[in-house]
């Protein structure tokens, strides 16, 4: 059974009820999980408040940097058993899950390296007065994290927050949260102080909301679906918390016609099976310019026929997918595109030795998706790519820009002024010019506009979002 961690301890929640912990390669449950509460939030915004208030706020910025060095190489020397945690809770390939560890090291790593870089400023004023800046941490920083990609985004999250020197109450998804309390532990035994990191499992309207409420949290970073990202600004607003909302997408691969399509097909298969497209920043609509539209399509049709897809520890090139709530979202909208007339390209398979139980989805590549279709609207979340074409760079753009999203987008070309034109006119918080970087890339400051959210994470760019200014007006004559 696994409990909550607060304050460095393990913990049962005041509720003495437990989730399951299901397996998605066969759909079994083998462990369980603490159905958190309230109650049980509050004593860890306690812990981490006395934490921020004590041992933590007053460590020095290179302290706290060396600490979470010791915690990146812990992880890197964890990472095999970090791995396979992953593996069984989220359904993870093996190279998936290897990179996931490797990721938090990487960013651990990054943001121990981060601590004692940032610094305010002095500013020109009046004569007779000295004025700074300082950026100062918010105190207890509250962290809600979807089951995707749990390490990696515990990793860019909590990893800023604590280089800035706040204290953190993390909810992780009631579907993916065993790695993240092994990695609580870590940090307990390299030495961090109780309360520093407190992990609260359990439902998302039931503790995920009393964390977003709590008057002791003040800063929310949230990651997840535009819905739950709506309900946390609300809860946040009541009590004017600062949030960061890292939402979904609905990203574009654009390929014009004078791409090297060497390079475009692996990276276009890669970014939306990746993870079995359970990435918020999958590359789910393929928009190719006319006349490379039916020879890409061909190519990348037949790589879709190759794709594989069964257990994790098969290590295939897909895995299954997290539940089968999932699995049924990504099957209505396939038949909503068989019922609006919209042509299969081709699919994986689900090899044999998948189990009926598990949640598989073959890989699919469906073509000429109407803008206006759902499809082309609406994250999928699965391993669904929608192909659509276009005349020229204008209607690229049209296209490109068509969704309440913008998150990441690729654009494919070699015309040196397309690659800048294209880059300023897609609304996007990335983009990628002749690669894709689906999840990737710790230094890259990351986050989206319109509805994929607002804030930015990993990257330097991260401790600003993570610390709040303060100007010291001296007047010394
Ligand atoms: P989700 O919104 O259902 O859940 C995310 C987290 O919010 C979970 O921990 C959940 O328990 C919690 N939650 C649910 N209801 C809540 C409530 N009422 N109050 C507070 N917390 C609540 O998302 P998901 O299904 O876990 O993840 C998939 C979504 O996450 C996709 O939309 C994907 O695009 C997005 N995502 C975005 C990024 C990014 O960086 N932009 C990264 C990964 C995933």
């Amino acid at each position: 059974m696994q409990l909550h961690f607060i304050a460095n301890a393990p913990v049962r929640s005041s509720s003495e009820r437990t989730l399951p912990v299901i397996d998605p390669s066969d759909g079994q449950p083998y462990d369980t999980i603490q159905r958190g509460t309230p109650e049980d939030i509050d004593a860890a915004v306690r812990a981490a408040r006395q934490c921020f208030e004590g041992p933590w706020g007053k460590l020095s910025a290179a302290e706290r940097g060396r600490l979470l060095m010791r915690l990146s190489l812990k992880v890197s020397a964890c990472s095999e058993e970090l791995a396979a945690i992953e593996q069984r809770d989220c359904g993870k390939p093996t190279k998936q899950a290897r990179a996931d560890a490797l990721a938090l090291a990487r960013y651990f790593e990054f943001y121990a390296g981060a601590c004692d870089k940032l610094h305010g400023e002095t500013l020109p004023y009046q004569e007779g007065y000295t004025v700074l800046t300082w950026r100062e941490p918010h105190g207890v920083t509250g962290h809600v994290i979807p089951w995707n990609y749990p390490m990696q985004i515990f990793g860019r999250s909590v990893g800023g927050a604590l280089a800035a020197g706040n204290a953190c109450v993390v909810k992780p998804s009631e579907d993916a949260c065993v790695s993240l309390i092994r990695v609580a532990q870590l940090a307990a035994e390299v030495g961090f102080p109780a309360g520093a990191i407190n992990i609260v499992t359990g439902l998302g309207h039931e503790v995920g909301d009393a964390l977003a409420r709590h008057a002791g949290v003040d800063h929310i970073s949230f990651t997840g679906s535009p819905r739950v990202g709506t309900l946390i600004q609300q809860a946040a607003a009541e009590r004017h918390c600062p949030v960061t909302l890292e939402l979904g997408g609905k990203s574009p691969q654009i390929v014009f016609a004078d791409a090297d399509l060497e390079q475009v097909l692996p990276t276009v298969v890669n970014a939306i099976v990746q993870n079995a497209g359970q990435t918020c920043s999958a590359g789910s609509r393929l928009l190719v310019e006319d006349s490379v539209y039916e020879p890409l399509l061909e190519r990348l049709g037949e790589a879709f026929t190759r794709l594989r897809v069964g257990p994790a520890a098969m290590d295939l090139d897909v895995g299954p997918l997290i539940r089968q709530s999932q699995q049924q979202r990504v099957w209505d909208f396939l038949s909503d595109a068989q019922h609006a007339g919209i042509s299969l390209v081709a699919q994986g398979t689900v090899v044999d030795e998948a189990p009926q139980s598990g949640f598989y989805q073959a890989p699919t590549l469906l073509r000429d998706v109407p803008v206006a279709h759902r499809l082309a609207q609406e994250e999928v979340f699965g391993p669904v790519l929608a192909a659509m074409r276009f005349r020229d760079e204008d209607h690229a753009v049209e296209l490109a820009n068509a969704t309440r999203f913008g998150l990441v987008a690729g654009v494919w070309t070699r015309d040196g002024g397309r690659m800048l034109r294209m880059a300023r006119r897609v609304r996007s918080g990335q983009v990628f010019i002749n690669n894709y970087g689906a999840g990737g890339g710790v230094e890259l400051p990351f986050g989206g506009v319109k509805s994929s959210g607002h804030g930015r994470e990993k990257g330097f760019e991260a401790l600003y979002g993570f610390t709040t200014l303060k100007t010291v007006a001296i007047r010394h004559g």
